[in-house]
């Protein structure tokens, strides 16, 4: 079932955008998956360092041992973060572009390439199950899918590891404002999710999966209550880390 519907949401892209690129709209040298050339180099080639904690850009000698600039010190729920690539340019593009309806084949799309990308990587920490953070309900129901669960399943499917796009449910219809304070962020996702009941967590490595990190607070809050029902280690997979 899982399999032909993700097999029909590949069919209408192609359907929808006949040898377009999903990214920029050019018909010139497309990538047989849906990319033309120059927007499949910059969405597969991150051009710098990354804390290993929590996947910010860092300095080319940055010692990250113990976090960067930006996470060190901070009790991040996860044990660590991966990321396609930074917030900027086409691949911030193509994540403004899955934001609606029609951008559901894209971030399929995304997902597989991640995979691609860093399956090695994330393979390395032996995940036992891929899960989305989930969207509220009506912020679901509106924007007609979540994003961050078509990439999450591409994401299972290429690490071959158990997806379960309902193991976390949002309980708390959240404010979404960019410019607050880390503080104020966090308060406003505290106790915002719940975990499945049923859930078998106990001693799992859980790879939780968004579309942008930014300060981390969703991430955090969602990690600490997978951990509170159990999961040992969650790790963070991002298209874009802000
Ligand atoms: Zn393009
Ligand atoms: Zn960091």
């Amino acid at each position: 079932m899982l399999q032909s519907v993700t097999e029909l949401t590949r069919n209408t892209a192609q359907l929808i955008y006949p040898d377009t690129c999903l990214i920029c709209d050019s018909h010139e040298g497309t990538h047989r998956h849906g990319f033309c050339t120059g927007c499949h180099l910059a969405v597969t080639t991150d051009p710098f360092p990354v804390c290993p904690w929590c996947a910010q850009t860092v300095g080319p000698h940055t010692n990250t041992s113990t976090g960067c600039a930006e996470c060190s010190g901070r009790s991040l729920g996860f044990t660590g973060a991966v990321r396609l690539g930074p917030y900027d340019g086409k691949l911030r593009e193509a994540v403004l572009r899955m934001k609606v309806l029609t951008g559901e084949g894209l971030a399929d799309l995304l997902g597989r390439t991640f995979a691609e990308c860093r399956g090695t990587n994330l393979a390395t920490s032996a995940i036992d199950v891929v899960a989305p953070i989930p969207l509220h309900w009506l912020r679901k129901w509106l924007r007609g899918y979540n994003q961050a669960e078509s990439v999450a399943r591409e994401l299972a499917m290429g690490l071959k590891v158990p997806f379960e796009p309902h193991l976390l449910r949002r309980v708390r219809h959240t404010t979404q404002h960019v410019q607050v304070s880390r503080t104020a962020r966090l308060e406003n996702i505290k106790g915002a999710f719940r975990v499945r009941s049923g859930a078998r967590l106990l001693g799992q490595t859980v790879l939780l999966v968004d579309d942008v990190l930014t300060t981390g607070s969703t991430a955090s809050e969602a990690a600490r209550v997978l951990r509170a029902q159990g999961a040992d280690r969650v790790v963070v997979a991002v298209l874009a880390r802000r």
